[in-house]
C-alpha cells in the first residue's frame, strides 16, 4: 500500500510533538507538512518547537520549514492539535477547502453534525459525515476525538452501558501536560493540587454522553454524569475515581468480565495504534498509578483497578489513561486509522 500524505496543523504544541513522534514510525500515513502560528511560520520545525518528548525529534521532521495554517497548500488529511482559540475558524476553513481535518481541539465536539468518536465505543457515529458534507456544503470534513479525560471515561463505561448506567460520579486527578507548554506555571502546582480546571467538568459531563448516546450521539445517553476536575503535579496520564449507579444492578464479577471482555472495530480489524485489549483490568491493591501504567498499550489502553462496592452508589473503580496519546495525538491517529478502513479518507 502506497502511504498516505498527512500534514499536522498545531505540529509545535505538546500534542502536536506527539503527533509528529508518532506518525514519523506510522505504517500507513507519511508527514510531509508542518504548519504552526506566524510565530513558527518559514523556520526550521526543530527550532520552534519546544521538544518535551523522551523520544528523540524525528529526522524527517527536524529541517522541515514549518508552514502558515493555510488550506489548498498541505495535504488533503490533516490532523489538528490547533489551540482552542483559534481551531474553529482554522478547522473550518481547511474542511471548506476539502481537507479531512482530523481534530483534537474542542470547538467542533458538541456540534450535531460532527462525529466525536472513540473508534473502540461509537465508530458508527462515522455515518454523520454524510449529511455533515450536505448541511455545511463541505467538500472536506472534520472528526473530533474527545477531551483527554472523557475519553477515560466514555471508555471505562461503555462496557457496563449493558447494565443501564443511571448515574456516574467522577474525580480527577489530571497531568500537567494536559495544560499544554508551558502551561501551569510551577510556583502553582509543585507540592500543591490545583481543584479547577477551566471548562472541564462541563466538557467531561456533555461529552461523555453523546459519545455514549445514540443517532451519531444526537440523542444523548440517558444518565446523570457529575465531574469533579483536579490538577495534580504528575507529568502523564489521568487518574480519575468513579463511582456508579445502574438501573440493573451486576455483580461486581459481572462488571469485570464486561470490563475485560470490552473489545470494537479497532480490535478486529488490527488497526496499527489499535491497543489488545483496550481496556486494562488489574487486580493489584494500589494500581493503577501514572508512573507505572500511563504507557500500556503504547499509551493507547485504559487502565482499571480496585473494583468494588460503592456503600452509596453500587460500584466504584479507579481508571487511568494517558492524556496526550488516547487522550489526544493517539486517538486523532486511531480515528484516522477507522477511517482509512472504512474508506472515508479517499
Ligand atoms: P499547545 O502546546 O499550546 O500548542 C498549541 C499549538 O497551536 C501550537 O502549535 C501553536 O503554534 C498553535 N497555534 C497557536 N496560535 C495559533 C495561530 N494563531 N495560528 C496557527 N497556529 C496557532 O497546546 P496543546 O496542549 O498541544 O493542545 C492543543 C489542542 O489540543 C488544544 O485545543 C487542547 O485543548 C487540545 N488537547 C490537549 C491535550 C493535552 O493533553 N495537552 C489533550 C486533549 C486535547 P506556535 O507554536 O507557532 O505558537
Amino acid at each position: 500500500m502506497d502511504a498516505i500524505e498527512v500534514g499536522v496543523l498545531g505540529a509545535t504544541g505538546v500534542v502536536g510533538q506527539q503527533f509528529v513522534s508518532r506518525l514519523a514510525r506510522h505504517p500507513w500515513f507519511r508527514c510531509t507538512w508542518l504548519a504552526a502560528s506566524e510565530r513558527s511560520e518559514g523556520k526550521a520545525y526543530k527550532s520552534v518547537a519546544p521538544w518535551k518528548l523522551s523520544t528523540s525529534i524525528p529526522g524527517s521532521a527536524a529541517d522541515r520549514v514549518v508552514q502558515a495554517c493555510v488550506p489548498g497548500k498541505g495535504p488533503k488529511v490533516v490532523f489538528s492539535g490547533l489551540d482552542a482559540s483559534v481551531a474553529g475558524d482554522i478547522e473550518q476553513a481547511f474542511a471548506a477547502a476539502g481537507h479531512i481535518v482530523v481534530s483534537n481541539a474542542r470547538n467542533f465536539r458538541m456540534d450535531p453534525l460532527v462525529p466525536l468518536l472513540i473508534p473502540e465505543v461509537n465508530a458508527d457515529h462515522l455515518t454523520l459525515l454524510g449529511e455533515q458534507r450536505q448541511a455545511k456544503g463541505w467538500p472536506g470534513a472534520i472528526v473530533t476525538n474527545p477531551n483527554c479525560s472523557t475519553v477515560v471515561l466514555a471508555m471505562a463505561l461503555a462496557p457496563l452501558r449493558q447494565f443501564d448506567v443511571r448515574a456516574c460520579i467522577v474525580s480527577t486527578m489530571q497531568a500537567v501536560s494536559g495544560a499544554g507548554y508551558p502551561g501551569v506555571p510551577s510556583l502553582d502546582i509543585l507540592g500543591n493540587v490545583v481543584p479547577f480546571i477551566s471548562g472541564e467538568e462541563e466538557k467531561m459531563q456533555a461529552e461523555t454522553l453523546k459519545i455514549l448516546g445514540t443517532d451519531g450521539g444526537r440523542t444523548p445517553y440517558a444518565a446523570a454524569v457529575s465531574a469533579h476536575c483536579n490538577r495534580v503535579p504528575v507529568l502523564d496520564g489521568h487518574t480519575m475515581t468513579i463511582s456508579v449507579a445502574f438501573e440493573q444492578k451486576p455483580s461486581l464479577a459481572e462488571i469485570a468480565d464486561a470490563l475485560r471482555n470490552f473489545s470494537g472495530r479497532p480490535q478486529e480489524l488490527w488497526l496499527p495504534s489499535a491497543p489488545q485489549p483496550p481496556l486494562v483490568v488489574t487486580e493489584e491493591p494500589n494500581r493503577p498509578q501514572p508512573r507505572l501504567d500511563a504507557d500500556l498499550g503504547g499509551g493507547m489502553a485504559v487502565t482499571i483497578g480496585r473494583l468494588r462496592d460503592c456503600p452509596v452508589m453500587d460500584a466504584k473503580f479507579v481508571a487511568l489513561g494517558h492524556n496526550t496519546v488516547r487522550g489526544a495525538a493517539g486517538a486523532a491517529i486511531l480515528n484516522a486509522e477507522l477511517m482509512h478502513s472504512e474508506g472515508l479518507l479517499g
